[in-house]
């Protein structure tokens, strides 16, 4: 199971060294797959090039215009994703097929609620056809393209705003086909509101064994939803099955952290903010708590690897339940990165 996120500036030549640093620090946080609009021949060049700079593996998004796709299949690009609904006549799909089976590169069929082709559009805005179905129709009328073709490296993704459209478009789909399908909510707000849709959406669906990359979509950071993804799969993963939990294969760092409350002699919160990029960054597979105070900190997280707790005036550093540090709280960043690099 691969989290993906997507790229949310316009990448220029003058950027690439600082784009590639920013890539990698992605894939420390658990980024698999990266996606690039892809609107003209000079982005494709631009992404081209920093392609042949990172290891992981970027996707060129195409709209509009087959000839991009053409354009960045000329460079290390892992993937491409088009838009059935915009890119234009079969002759033009399959002049990127043909290219993309010589390179033997795989493509991503895109289909997405706001961008129905116009015939389903236009049944589905009168009320004849329901946003799922034209979904699942748009994906399967470029899936016989790529099938007639002979073009066999091919997943799909079906997006909407809505998390029930989302559900059932894919639950149609995988009942009617074994494509690997990449799933998620697209538009789905904000940080909060878009955590929380996507958690509904991937939820459902995981659970049911539907899905094969996942991207949790927000009006936020990339390593935002990096992070939202990763938690997503970590959670599916707790309540999947054995079989289940092979195939989500969550991976990393698992932070418990309290709320605050009237007993706290610990800001949980601020310590958290310092340490949750790095500690998401860690090629570990451990939990780690942050608690606020000594009456429920340790005993709330016994079961974590490393653990730190406000005790009175002091700071507390424990394993498993076991404190193994007695500081100060100005000492508590210092001696938490040290027992962290001892673990
Ligand atoms: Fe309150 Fe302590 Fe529980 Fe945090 S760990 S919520 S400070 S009782």
């Amino acid at each position: 199971m691969v989290v993906q996120t997507m790229w949310k500036d316009r990448l220029c030549f003058s950027d690439l060294e600082s784009s590639a640093a920013r890539i990698e620090n992605l894939k420390k946080l658990g980024c698999g797959v990266l996606r690039f609009a892809v609107p003209d021949l000079e982005a494709a060049e631009v992404l081209g090039n920093l392609a042949c700079m990172v290891s992981m593996p970027l996707v060129a998004d195409i709209h509009f215009d087959y000839k991009i796709a053409l354009a960045c299949l000329d460079f290390p690009i892992a993937k491409i994703r088009l838009n059935p609904g915009n890119i234009g006549g079969r002759d033009k799909v399959e002049a990127v097929l043909s290219k993309a089976a010589a390179l033997s590169r795989p493509i991503r069929i895109g289909v997405n609620a706001g961008s129905l082709p116009q015939d389903l559009r236009l049944r589905n805005d009168e009320g004849s056809l329901e946003t799922a179905e034209a979904l699942v129709l748009a994906a399967e009328r470029e899936m016989a393209i790529f099938d007639d073709f002979g073009f066999k490296d091919f997943l799909v993704s079906m997006k909407a705003s809505s998390v029930a459209d989302t559900i059932k478009a894919n639950r149609i789909l995988s009942q009617r086909s074994d494509v690997p399908l990449h799933v998620g909510v697209t538009e789905a707000g904000p940080l909060i509101a878009g955590v929380v849709r996507n958690t509904a959406a991937l939820m459902a669906l995981l659970g049911e064994g539907i899905g094969d990359t996942v991207r949790v979509s927000l009006s936020d950071t990339m390593e935002n939803e990096i992070i939202a993804g990763r938690e997503i799969l970590l959670a599916a993963a707790g309540i999947a099955g054995k079989e289940g939990q092979g195939r989500l294969n969550p991976q990393g760092v698992n932070i418990v952290s309290c709320p605050l409350c009237g007993r706290s002699s610990f800001d949980t919160h601020a310590f958290t903010a310092r340490w949750q990029s790095r500690l998401y960054a860690l090629d570990k597979s451990i939990t780690v708590a942050i608690m606020g105070c000594a009456v429920n900190g340790p005993g709330e997280a016994r079961h974590a690897d490393i653990g730190i707790t406000g005790a009175g005036d002091k700071v507390l550093i424990f394993r498993k339940g076991k404190v193994i540090r007695t500081i100060d709280v100005d000492e508590a960043d210092t001696a938490f990165g040290e027992e962290l690099n001892r673990l």
